[in-house]
C-alpha cells in the first residue's frame, strides 16, 4: 500500500483521533497513489498511525482506521454500517410505524468521513463527498443491504454535485440497487414527498426534524411565516400544531410546489396555508408590522467557505433585523444557520447585534443544534454545523 509520511510533530492531531490529514502536514509519499486510493500514514519516526482515502486537495487523507491490522474490505463496511445502524436503533429512530426517515451515516460523526446515507422508507440515498467513498460505492451499497436486514431494497446514489469537480469522475445519479419510485417518507406521523432525484441534499432536510417538532409545540393559534421553506417541513408541523395561518416563502418556484404538495398530502382540505415564490429580503421588507407572531428563518448556508464569512455574518444580521423589527409583540423567532464556516458564537453575535439594532427586548428560549442521528465526532468538533436560536420577542 502507498505510504504517506508526515512532517515531524504533524501526527499529534491523529493521535487524538482527528479524522483528516491536511496536505501541509505531509513530508513525502512513497508510491504514487491515485485519488481515492487507500494509503497508510506514518509519522516521521516511521510509526504507523492510521489509514484512509487519499485525495488531492487541502484535506489529503480521510481516515478510515487507526488500526494497522484492520483491513478495508466487505466486512469492514458491514461492521461500520452495523455500528451506525445500531446507534439509530438505540436512540429509537428505527422500527417505528409512524416514522421512516433518519440519517444512517453522517460522515465523520460515524467515523466514515466523506459518506452520507439518509433512509427514506425502503430507500437509502447515498452521497459521496470524497473520491475514496465514490470508488467504494458498490461495496458500501452491498454492505448496506446486508446490514439492514431486508428493510432497504433500493440504494440511490446521488453524488453528481458533491464530488470534487476537478476529479472529473463523471459520477451519475443512479440506483445502485433496486429502483423504487415510491417516495413518501413518514416523519413523526407526517408525510413528505422526497425528491431524491432532483431535490437538494438527499431530497430532504432530515437535520431539522427535532427543531420542527419543537416548533409544533409553539404553533397553536399563531400566524406563522416559514421563510426559506424548501419542502415545507416547518409549515406542515405548524399546521399540525394548530397554527391560525401559515405562510411559506421560497425564491424557488419548485420549492413552493413541493411545499404545497406536502401540505396537501397531510391536510388536503386545509385553507390555512399559502405559499409564495418570492425573495426573502423583498418579502420581509414588504410584510406589515405585526403580521406574524411565529417566524422561522432557515436560510441556505450563507458561507460555504471561510473567506465568505464576513458577508455571511452580515447576511444573517440583515434577515434577523428584518424579522425582529416586525414580529408581533409576544412573538417567537426560530432562527438558524447551517454554515459550517460560521461557529455558534459568531452566529449568536450576529443575532445579538440584530436584536440590539431593533432595540426590542429579546430572550433566548432554546439553543438548538443538529439531531442525534447527525452526531458530532468528539475528536472532530468541526462537525457541529447546525445552529439555531429560539427567541421570545416582547
Ligand atoms: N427550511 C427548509 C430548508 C431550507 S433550505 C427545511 O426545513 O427543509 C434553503 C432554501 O432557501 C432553499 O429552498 C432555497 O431555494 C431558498 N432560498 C435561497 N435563497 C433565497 C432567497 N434569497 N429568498 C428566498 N428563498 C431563498
Amino acid at each position: 500500500m502507498h505510504r504517506v509520511y508526515l512532517k515531524p510533530g504533524k501526527e499529534e492531531s491523529l493521535k487524538r483521533f482527528h479524522p483528516w490529514v491536511f496536505s501541509g502536514a505531509i513530508s513525502h509519499i512513497e508510491g504514487t497513489p491515485e485519488e481515492g486510493d487507500l494509503v497508510e500514514i506514518y509519522t516521521s519516526k516511521e510509526e504507523f498511525i492510521a489509514k484512509g482515502h487519499y485525495q488531492i486537495g487541502s484535506i489529503a487523507v480521510r481516515i478510515l482506521s487507526f488500526h494497522e491490522e484492520e483491513v478495508i474490505d466487505d466486512a469492514f463496511w458491514q461492521r461500520k454500517l452495523r455500528i451506525a445502524y445500531e446507534m439509530r436503533q438505540h436512540i429509537g429512530l428505527t422500527d417505528r410505524p409512524d416514522h421512516s426517515t433518519y440519517r444512517l451515516v453522517h460522515g465523520e460523526g460515524d467515523n466514515l468521513p466523506g459518506l452520507v446515507i439518509d433512509i427514506y422508507g425502503h430507500t437509502a440515498v447515498m452521497q459521496a463527498h470524497s473520491v475514496g467513498m465514490h470508488c467504494c460505492r458498490k461495496q458500501i451499497s452491498d454492505a448496506l443491504i446486508q446490514v439492514m436486514n431486508g428493510t432497504i431494497q433500493n440504494v440511490y446514489y446521488k453524488s453528481e454535485t458533491t464530488l470534487p469537480f476537478k476529479a472529473d469522475l463523471g459520477a451519475e445519479n443512479v440506483f445502485l440497487a433496486g429502483g423504487s419510485q415510491e417516495n413518501i417518507a413518514l416523519e413523526y406521523g407526517l408525510k413528505f414527498h422526497i425528491d431524491w432525484a432532483k431535490g437538494q441534499k438527499t431530497g430532504f432536510f432530515v437535520d431539522q426534524r427535532e427543531n420542527r417538532a419543537l416548533l409544533e409545540r409553539y404553533a397553536h393559534n399563531r400566524d406563522v411565516l416559514n421563510m426559506f421553506c424548501y419542502t415545507g417541513g416547518f409549515s406542515v408541523y405548524a399546521l399540525r400544531g394548530g397554527a391560525r395561518t401559515v405562510h411559506s416563502v421560497d425564491s424557488s418556484a419548485k420549492a413552493v410546489e413541493l411545499t404545497n404538495q406536502n401540505v396537501r398530502l397531510n391536510f388536503p382540505e386545509d385553507t390555512r396555508h399559502t405559499a409564495y415564490a418570492e425573495d426573502a429580503f423583498k418579502f420581509l421588507d414588504q410584510m406589515s408590522d405585526g403580521q406574524y407572531d411565529l417566524i422561522i428563518l432557515d436560510p441556505p448556508a450563507f458561507a460555504k467557505h471561510r473567506d465568505a464569512l464576513r458577508n455571511a455574518l452580515q447576511g444573517y444580521r440583515k434577515i434577523n433585523v428584518k424579522a425582529l423589527e416586525k414580529i408581533r409583540p409576544g412573538g417567537i423567532l426560530f432562527t438558524f444557520s447551517c454554515s459550517q464556516a460560521v461557529n455558534k458564537d459568531q452566529f449568536r453575535t450576529a443575532v445579538f447585534s440584530a436584536a440590539a439594532m431593533t432595540g426590542r427586548s429579546v430572550r433566548i428560549l432554546h439553543q438548538l443544534t443538529q439531531p442525534a442521528d447527525h452526531p458530532v465526532n468528539i475528536y472532530h468538533p468541526e462537525g457541529e454545523y447546525l445552529k439555531g436560536l429560539v427567541l421570545y420577542v416582547e
